[in-house]
């Protein structure tokens, strides 16, 4: 069995929303009691994070858009940008902690200090661009974890699996020109699911020109065609690009029983898709994910997703 890191801060419940949002406190709630319940923090190994270094966030966040993030909490705005981004007080800090979760995450994988890590970590990170959040996200956590694994533990290649039922937009954006991180999306059809990108034809550009691969899905797909497209699409990517690292956009309301979305993923299928992460490390990486929770907002198949999900991190 393998040993895997459970990186989780209580401070993380502190960013909330003063109207009914679905992207809420109670998500890590519930995941964690239903963790205590299964008898799996035993077998964990806990990661309480802390703030990350501002040099951690520059690298790939302007100093502007942070700035601007921070006087807007201070200020007691309620949304960023967009209306579905909210906003309270604490919601910088705890920004900086959920990217520093996603870091300490990594570092815990890269140190050798365990062999996975599941992120339990809030606000979720993928659509927040370099000078923008959006779509409930503030600070891009698996793009931030990438460039610290590059830069703190020399490692070169990166391979991003994004299978949030939204397309990873922000994360698409942060590395359109990088060929040293491939970026794997599955998601939603855009032309029916925010944020509307995530389209076939968008694979990167200049020297990441095929380093992007999104795998747009129908509304209707469930298990079966997202094995298809892992064994189809995603697999032969990654024996071309060989990469020495595996970092999870974790998200599970592709389940079909989240609301957000119309895609019928069951719970074999994020069995499926976490085993087949699993085999995919096995082979390039060394064993070595760092998975960090995206979205996933109706509770009860969020919190066995997730247990699934840990149980098969833990396999070898
Ligand atoms: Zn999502």
């Amino acid at each position: 069995m393998k040993n895997v890191a459970y990186v989780y801060h209580p401070d993380y419940l502190l960013h909330s929303a003063t109207f009914e949002h679905p992207e809420s406190p109670d998500r890590l709630v519930a995941i964690n009691r239903n963790l205590e319940n299964a008898g799996l923090f035993e077998t964990l190994v806990p990661v309480t994070p802390d703030y990350p270094d501002n040099g951690d966030i520059l690298r790939v966040h302007d100093p502007d858009y942070l700035r601007k993030l921070e006087n807007a909490c201070r200020r007691g705005d309620l949304t960023l940008d967009a209306e579905d981004t909210y906003l309270n007080k604490n919601s910088y800090l705890i920004a900086l902690l959920s990217a520093g979760g996603a870091i300490a995450g990594a570092d815990a994988v890269a140190s050798g200090k365990v062999d996975r890590a599941f992120c339990a970590v809030r606000p979720p990170g993928h659509h927040a661009a370099r000078n923008e959040g959006m779509g409930f996200c503030l600070l891009n956590n698996a793009a931030i974890t990438v460039r610290a694994l590059q830069e703190s533990h020399g490692v070169s290649r990166v391979m991003i699996i994004d299978w949030d039922v939204h397309h990873g937009n922000g994360t698409q954006s942060i590395f359109w020109e990088d060929p040293s991180v491939f970026f794997f999306s599955i998601h939603e059809n855009p032309a029916f699911l925010y944020p509307g990108t995530g389209r076939r034809w968008e694979t990167g550009k200049g020297a990441g020109e095929g380093t992007t691969l999104n795998a747009p899905m129908p509304p209707g797909a469930g298990d079966d065609e997202y094995r298809l497209a892992f064994e189809q699409i995603l697999a032969p990517a990654a024996e071309r690009f060989r990469p020495e690292f595996l970092v999870l956009s974790a998200g599970f309301d592709a389940h079909r029983d989240d609301p957000l979305a119309d895609l019928e993923l069951t719970d074999e299928g994020f069995r499926f898709l976490s085993r087949f992460a699993v085999d995919l490390a096995n082979r390039y990486c060394g064993g070595r994910i760092v998975s960090i929770l995206e979205g996933g907002y109706e509770r009860e198949s969020l919190t066995r997703c997730t247990e699934i999900h840990i149980r098969e991190l833990q396999q070898d």
